[in-house]
């Protein structure tokens, strides 16, 4: 194989992840033997932090590790999946095609746009499954870094919250709840032990493409903001909306959400309800679904510590936070949510180290 830079990536059916490691102890040799082209796409990818409209490099994310006995610096950035074909010209434009080399990567898009690769890149596409990756960047990345992992104290007070990190290190068994376009759930019992328990279609996806339907917004970050100054009451039925109080033979306070949009019935309500309203409805509707069915696989598999992950908690802390609250109430106190620093990143890492 000829050099080709240290690449992972993870095709999603949104989003494509890209990790680059940057070894930084290259001996004199290993400068004196690093191809033009290779130079070129290190500097590419390290003097900017935005390539052009939609790719980001996440600067904060990025870390020192160790692969394969060689330091250096991981580097992680993202673009939607519906720009391949951009990337695929960039690509070509800075040479990689003379490279004639090979990338290991994982996501559906491994598989959907190998052909393109091999056609129009000369890079040969090395296909790895995504769960199996998801959860090898997992183990990785947690290994590293003493901060990745955290939970949220009193997730409902605005003023009161906090991240607190979490060791990880004695984990086993976790529940890994990964939220991308659709949902993942996975019980791990060890390093190589784990399943695919269940999962869900109501995902990070149904999240944007409803609120593009519904306010007309045009972009998971638009959707995002719009929610963050929305009030979900006024589209969802509530219990003292039914009850004029409580339920409290089945312990139901009056702000449960009895009807998710339950309040979109009624024109009148209709007509009052603000996109903001709307946007935040559907952020809050998701999240407690996938929120429900996380407990009850933690429950099924007899595992307390759910560790959620995927690019829909990127930038969302209501989401987070309604996690953290409802893992914690609904099991009277038995379950944590866990969340890792990195999101949406694993699939891309766990892949990367498979090329080693
Ligand atoms: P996938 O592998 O299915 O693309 P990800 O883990 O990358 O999954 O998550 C995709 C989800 O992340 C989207 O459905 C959306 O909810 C959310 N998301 C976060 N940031 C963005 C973004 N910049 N563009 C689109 N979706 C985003």
């Amino acid at each position: 194989m000829r050099q080709m830079p240290w690449f992972g990536m993870d095709i999603g059916g949104t989003l494509v992840k890209l990790v680059y490691f940057e070894p930084t102890d290259n001996t004199p040799d290993d400068e004196k033997n690093e191809t033009e082209t290779v130079k070129i796409i290190r500097h590419y990818l390290k003097s900017r932090s935005a390539y052009g409209k939609t790719g980001k490099r996440d600067v904060h994310l990025q870390m020192e590790c160790s692969i394969k006995n060689r330091r250096g610096i991981l580097h992680f950035v993202r673009f939607p999946t519906s720009e391949m074909p951009v990337f695929i010209s960039l690509a070509r434009s800075k040479g990689i095609a003379q490279l004639a080399s090979t990338v290991c990567a994982t996501g559906g898009g491994a598989y959907k746009f190998e052909k393109q690769f091999s056609e129009e890149l000369n890079l040969t596409l090395k296909k790895f499954d995504e769960l199996a990756s998801l959860i090898h960047g997992i183990h990785f990345i947690e290994r590293y870094n003493p901060q990745e992992c955290f939970y949220l104290q009193n997730p409902m007070e605005d003023e009161k919250f906090r991240k607190i990190p979490f060791d990880f290190s004695d984990s086993y068994p976790f529940l890994v709840v990964n939220i991308g376009s659709g949902v993942s759930i996975l019980a791990v019992y060890s390093q190589d032990k784990y399943k695919r328990v269940s999962g869900t279609s109501l995902g990070g996806g149904t999240f944007v493409g409803l609120c593009c339907l519904l306010t007309g917004c045009e972009t998971f970050e638009d959707a995002i903001a719009l929610a963050s100054s929305g009030d979900s009451n006024k589209v969802d039925k509530l219990v003292r909306d039914i009850y004029g109080g409580d339920y409290p033979k089945f312990g139901l306070t009056g702000d449960t959400i009895a009807c998710s949009f339950g309040h979109m019935i009624s024109k009148e309500k209709r007509d009052k309800v603000s996109k903001a309203d709307l946007a935040r409805a559907t952020l809050v509707t998701i999240t407690n679904n996938i929120g429900s069915i996380a407990r009850m696989c933690a429950v099924n598999e007899g595992i307390e510590r759910v560790v959620f992950t995927g690019n829909f908690l990127r930038v969302n802390q209501i989401s987070m936070r309604l996690l953290a609250y409802a893992m914690d109430f609904w099991s009277g106190g038995t379950l944590k949510a866990l969340f890792l620093e990195h999101e949406g990143y694993f699939g891309a890492v766990g892949c990367l180290l498979e090329l080693v």
